[in-house]
């Protein structure tokens, strides 16, 4: 069978600013994407204004001209008004992000302090900047510090009830459920790992670091809800890959680093993720409408073709990337 479907959108990207840029970078539209929120927590200076994603938006030119790179700037108690001003009339510039201190990768100094950014939420909604969640409470045990954020989720909405909120990377059945109860302005992203792995696949008989992400994958019925909420169809929930490349040393170090690679398996991947749960239906929306209306897009207008007469076997690395699911069989690849 041949599927048809436009490119797809992928509104949560990490592509670094180091030698493990031009590898996620070049494989952009190996994955089927053409374009993408880039997020800001590069080294060795995040994105924090429109000056410096501008920059970065024109670094990632340099190695991939076509594909359209839509930047965050990450956000601070530093953040000032002229900083959302410049933002927003910055077409390069689509959200602001906000990283909870010290849960991934630069985020040293993220925020620590909801209340410190009130004033910032307060531009943001102001001037019409969406705001991105790293929704997670530092120093809570792991395996809560999602549902410990839930709470200032909802105070947020409740708060600033015309701001634009997207809960990034959802885990857990009871996320699922809280998105649902707020207001039209908030969505979240899900990546394929979340609908894939569960912390089994992480803690279960050999550690498998290849699997650690954050937030780490919850369990089977958290997995469950993320399909159920794509399958339900409802235009909150839409993809976000949080592709986070690490090198296979990094990841097998006794440190490992959370994140996971997926950028150069995407449409593959989801499209194959889609069939065994019998959602083929919703992919496109998933993968193409949603995050485009949620974000005031025009949709993608090129097509990009798979097809499942082929196994696609993926491979073990990509220059020393190891990406999601590396080595499994799956059934649909980009049609050749
Ligand atoms: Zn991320």
């Amino acid at each position: 069978m041949k599927l048809t479907l436009p490119a797809f959108d992928d509104f949560h990207i990490h592509l670094r600013n180091d030698d493990r840029m031009p590898i996620a970078t070049s494989r952009l539209r190996m994955g089927g994407v053409i374009r993408g929120i880039v997020m800001p927590n590069i080294v060795p200076k995040s994105v924090d204004d429109a000056e410096s994603a501008i920059a970065y938006v024109g670094r990632l030119k340099e190695v991939e001209p076509n594909f359209t790179y839509l930047a965050a700037i990450k956000l601070s108690p530093s953040t000032t008004e002229q900083m959302i001003i410049d933002a927003v009339n910055c077409p390069d510039v689509l959200i602001g992000k906000q990283y909870p201190a010290g849960v991934t990768t630069n985020s040293e100094n993220g925020v620590t302090d909801i209340s410190s950014m009130y004033e910032v939420y307060g531009w943001m909604e102001k001037y019409g900047l969406p705001l991105s969640l790293h929704g997670e409470v530092p120093r809570t045990p792991v395996l809560d510090a999602e549902h410990a954020f839930l709470p200032i989720l909802r105070q947020l909405n409740k708060d600033f009830p015309n701001l634009k909120i997207i809960m990034e990377h959802i885990s857990t059945a009871e996320t699922v459920k809280t998105i649902l109860e707020l207001s039209d302005k908030v969505a979240a992203t899900i990546t394929p790992q979340h609908l894939v792995l569960t912390i089994n696949d992480i803690l279960a008989g050999r550690l498998n670091v290849h699997n650690y992400c954050m937030p780490v994958a919850k369990t089977e019925d958290d997995r469950q809800a993320l399909i159920a909420a794509i399958k339900s169809g409802n235009p909150k929930f839409f993809f976000g890959s949080d592709s986070a490349p690490h090198y296979r040393t990094a990841k097998e170090a006794g440190k490992s680093s959370p994140g996971i690679f997926s950028t150069p398996v995407i449409a593959p991947l989801l499209t194959s993720i889609f069939a065994e749960n019998d959602m083929l239906d919703k992919l496109e929306n998933f993968t193409s409408k949603f995050g485009a209306e949620f974000y005031g897009l025009e949709r993608n207008t090129e097509t990009i073709t798979l097809s499942d007469e082929e196994p696609y076997i993926i491979p073990d690395e990509f220059e020393g990337i190891v990406p999601l699911c590396a080595n499994k069989k799956i059934a649909w690849n980009l049609a050749k």
